[in-house]
């Protein structure tokens, strides 16, 4: 044990880390014994002395040490591989059978499988690695060929998310890690709804699967809708309305010209093409001209991309919730139903409900909440860190006053 790094916590600070939190910050720190490198296992221990966790140390990272085990054994390769094992045998369960060519699903979700730093997303065959954390990405290597064993993918492509390289001192080498390249573009079936997806180039890691079953939720209160859907990504909640709902018809606005591309083909695939109209705009300009043409819909999705990327700009980000959600409920009419996302971890479950309340006084609007979601179960929230608590979808109708 000796030749592990000591850190030590300052005092009143070792709560949360008996309670598994795994991001220690800088300021709880008191002391580190030696000089520990970035990736370097080390041992926790509160300001009297006694062992927390072990985890790994990044001296250039605002989360100073992430930790992974409340016992005191080392992070080793059998330690890892119990982990990855754990998180595949989740999505095993949920899925019910093995992988198919054309099922997508989260792998291995950071904090919420106990690995923080590292998001592994499956597409069929192929597997998407996304490194959040540079003390992690040292063990790459070890990580990637046990996620080889254990999966057995056709391929393994590595993503860094950007503006992370500069929070962790990573470098952002994107590029295959293992095996063949994934095609370009790859198909998967979700809801029995077939998309092409480009993980090489698409957003994040091109599919949002964790609003997966909040797609078949919200399309209960479809039917004969005229559907506004406000960043349609991947046109996934117009489809699903269209196919599931039995929606009229949608109108699917996206600011990315290349997002509609990709949902206008995903859209004709699947022979919805003639009841989805398409409009490259910003989700608040098209919201404002919608609201002054008086225009009505039955159904308006929302979901934005995250609004809040730190504390610091979570009052602007509720602003801009609270206006996006005012209007709305502005273009709804009277009775419908709005199902409204916010993926953005900083603000909880308690403040977005907060959101609603305030667009509703804004708007003028009683509101009933009918059904508050969150994210798929292969995005397991961890009970250790609520951050993980990231998505919500609350399905909400909506009567005008007067
Ligand atoms: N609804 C999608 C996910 C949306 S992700 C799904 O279910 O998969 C957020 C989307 O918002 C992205 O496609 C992005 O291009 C778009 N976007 C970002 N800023 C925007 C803005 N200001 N106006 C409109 N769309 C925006």
């Amino acid at each position: 044990m000796s030749d592990l790094s000591t850190i030590r916590l300052k005092p009143r600070k070792a709560l949360p880390f008996f309670c598994r939190h795994p991001w220690v910050f800088e300021g709880a720190i008191q002391s580190v014994s030696g000089h520990p490198v970035v990736g370097a296992e080390v041992r926790l221990e509160s300001s009297e002395g006694q062992f927390i966790a072990r985890g790994l140390y990044n001296p250039g990272s605002k989360i100073r040490v992430r930790l992974y085990s409340w016992q005191d054994r080392p992070l080793d390769e059998e330690f890892w591989r119990t982990r990855i094992e754990q998180a595949v045998g989740l999505r095993r369960q949920l899925a019910g059978s093995q992988a198919t060519a054309t099922s997508g699903e989260r792998l291995i979700f950071s904090e919420g499988d106990g690995i923080s730093g590292l998001t592994v997303d499956r597409y069929g065959h192929w597997l998407l690695t996304q490194w959040t954390s540079a003390a992690l990405a040292e063990r790459r290597e070890l990580l990637i060929s046990i996620l080889q064993q254990v999966v057995q993918p056709r391929g393994i492509w590595r993503r860094t998310e950007r503006g992370i390289g500069d929070l962790e001192g990573l470098s952002a080498v994107d590029g295959l890690a293992v095996g063949e390249e994934p095609p370009r573009p790859l198909e998967i079936v979700e809801n029995d709804l077939v998309y092409e997806v480009d993980v090489i180039e698409g957003q994040k890691t091109g599919f949002y699967f964790d609003q997966r079953d909040n797609r078949l939720a919200v399309a209960r209160y479809a039917a004969g809708a005229r559907v506004l859907d406000i960043c349609t990504y991947t046109g996934s909640f117009a489809m699903n309305v269209l196919k599931h709902g039995n929606a009229a018809d949608v109108l699917a606005v996206d600011s990315s010209r290349p997002a509609l591309e990709l949902a206008a083909r995903n859209v004709a695939r699947n022979g919805l093409g003639d009841r989805v109209t398409f409009e490259a705009s910003d989700a608040f300009d098209k919201l404002e001209a919608l609201a002054a043409a008086g225009e009505k819909f039955d159904l308006v999705v929302l979901d934005p991309p995250k609004l809040a990327r730190s504390r610091g700009g979570m009052q602007r980000a509720i602003k801009g919730y609270i206006r996006m959600n005012r209007l709305g409920m502005q273009v709804l009419r009277s009775g419908g139903i709005l199902a409204t996302c916010s993926c953005s971890g900083q603000l909880s479950r308690t403040d977005f409900e907060q959101v609603v309340v305030q667009a509703a006084q804004q708007a003028h609007c009683e509101v009933q909440i009918l059904e508050q979601r969150g994210q798929a179960p292969d995005h397991p929230v961890s009970a250790h860190c609520l951050e993980t608590n990231y998505l919500k979808c609350f399905i909400c109708r909506v009567h005008h006053d007067g």
